[in-house]
């Protein structure tokens, strides 16, 4: 893994958040993107070689709305950045992660993603994702 890649946000409403994390940013999201299978709306702040993604559930059904109705807004994932996902899951795999997706697929902002499931990383859910 080669660095954080970013840290994603769950939050209620995206649009109020956007004004929020522009604030306290001093920076506006660079992109703003709807991921339909996801279920999720989603924006980027770039922060240094870093990023804040926030997310808001676009349905019922998302993660998004039950992990918010669970846990409140906060930290959903860490996304690392890899140079080579299936060598990274085949590794993690072979470790005894639990890969949630083993068979990677596209994320926001032009990556491929897969999650490891919070149960085996102590309860933070991990997003690996390469670079389109
Ligand atoms: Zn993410």
């Amino acid at each position: 893994m080669r660095k954080i890649e970013h840290l994603g946000i769950a939050v209620k409403d995206l649009t109020a958040s956007n004004e929020l994390f522009s604030k306290l940013l001093n920076v506006l999201p660079y992109k703003t993107e709807s991921v339909e299978s996801e279920g999720v709306n989603t924006s980027f702040f770039q922060v240094g070689e870093t990023k804040i993604e926030l997310l808001e559930a676009s349905n019922a059904d998302s993660a998004i709305a039950k992990f918010i109705e669970k846990r409140g807004e906060g930290i959903h994932h860490i996304a690392f950045d890899v140079a080579d996902i299936h060598a990274e899951v085949a590794r993690l795999k072979a470790e005894g992660f639990t890969v949630l997706n083993e068979t990677p697929k596209p994320g926001a902002d032009n990556k491929l993603v897969v999650f490891l499931h919070p149960k085996s990383t102590n309860g933070v859910l991990i997003e690996l994702c390469q670079e389109k």
